[in-house]
């Protein structure tokens, strides 16, 4: 059911609208003033439309719709307009703010609940079309096995950041993590198997870092995460929670119990350096970190 906020500061107005609306299945939210039509309309289930008389005493229906279109929680709540005449100039105005269309008094109401459906569906359209945009963005920026960022998203975000610390002079590290053996992993537990262990892996990124630390997965296994303002201890204090909380975690899958091991390279970014040449310096140090015996952490500015 949809609910319709009628605003006038008549009383019979509203009432007349009510039988009408009621037999259409509207839900009929009245307010007899503009304030209590702000105030209403940002109430949850917020309104699905606004019936808005132009004239009221107090605050008018424009003013109304001018505070209506400012408010985040309103804005995009489709608006009716009211008007006494169809040559009123308000009614230019009132759709330049944002009214998304209007009805002059007295109310033919089979042109009124035309005009409904048509805001209705160009709202509902435009919710659809938001919808889609978040799902869009969350596909171009998010690995859909971890829901970590992608490659190309963890470089968007860790490249502003490598921005900002050469402009303020702030500490920023880099680290990246590897899965030790896990081809291993896949060739005797199955590869279903490798992802659970990857998704296992992950939550214990996020269980371990800072709100701010930026973790993307790169590759296969391989996962890095840029940490702003924080330096080479801080960083290897992050590491270090990884590297034994991953060492100590079970993964269960079907009848399988195993767990994993992880290396980690870490680096800062150098004074004037670009982020690319950090992180692959964390790389290397990632490598030695391997060839080390993995297991471990190696950093190095
Ligand atoms: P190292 O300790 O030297 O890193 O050895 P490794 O076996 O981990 O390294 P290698 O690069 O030889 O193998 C990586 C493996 O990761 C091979 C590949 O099948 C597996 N892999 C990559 N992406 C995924 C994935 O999304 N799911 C699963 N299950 N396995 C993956
Ligand atoms: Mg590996
Ligand atoms: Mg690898």
């Amino acid at each position: 059911m949809k609910h319709v906020l009628v605003v006038d500061d008549v009383q019979d107005n509203i009432t007349l609208l009510t039988f009408d609306l009621e037999d259409d299945k509207f839900d009929v939210i009245p307010a007899l003033d503009g304030q209590s039509c702000i105030d209403r309309a940002r109430i949850k289930p917020t309104p699905d439309i606004i019936l808005l008389d132009i004239h009221m005493p107090g605050i008018d229906g424009i003013k109304t719709l001018e505070m209506l279109k400012d408010d985040e929680d309103t804005k995009d709540i489709p608006v009716i307009m009211v008007s006494a005449s169809d040559t009123e100039s308000s009614i230019v105005q009132a759709i330049d703010l944002g009214a998304h269309d209007f009805v002059t008094k007295p109310i033919d109401y089979p042109v009124l609940a035309a005009r409904m459906r048509s805001a209705l569906r160009l709202s509902e359209a435009l919710k659809a079309l938001e919808h889609a945009n978040i799902e869009l963005n969350t596909l171009a920026t998010t690995d859909s096995l971890t829901g970590t960022y992608n490659r190309r998203h963890f470089f968007t975000l860790s490249k502003k950041e490598a921005s900002k610390k050469s402009r303020y002079n702030r500490h920023l590290s880099i680290m990246m993590i590897d899965i030790d053996f896990f081809k291993n992993v896949n060739d005797t537990y199955g590869h279903a198997a490798g992802d659970v262990a990857l998704k296992c892996l992950i939550d214990t990124i996020h269980g371990a870092r800072r709100n701010y630390d930026i973790v993307g997965r790169l590759g296969g296994e391989e996962f890095a995460i840029c940490s702003p303002d924080a330096n080479l201890d801080g960083a290897n204090i992050l590491a270090e929670r990884i590297r034994s909380m991953c060492e100590k975690m079970p993964i269960n899958f079907q009848e399988h119990n195993f767990s994993i091991t992880v290396s980690i390279g870490i680096t800062e970014l150098r004074d004037n350096e670009d982020f690319d040449t950090a992180l692959q310096r964390s790389d290397e140090l990632l490598y030695k970190a391997k060839e080390n015996g993995r297991n471990q952490i190696i950093s190095g500015l």
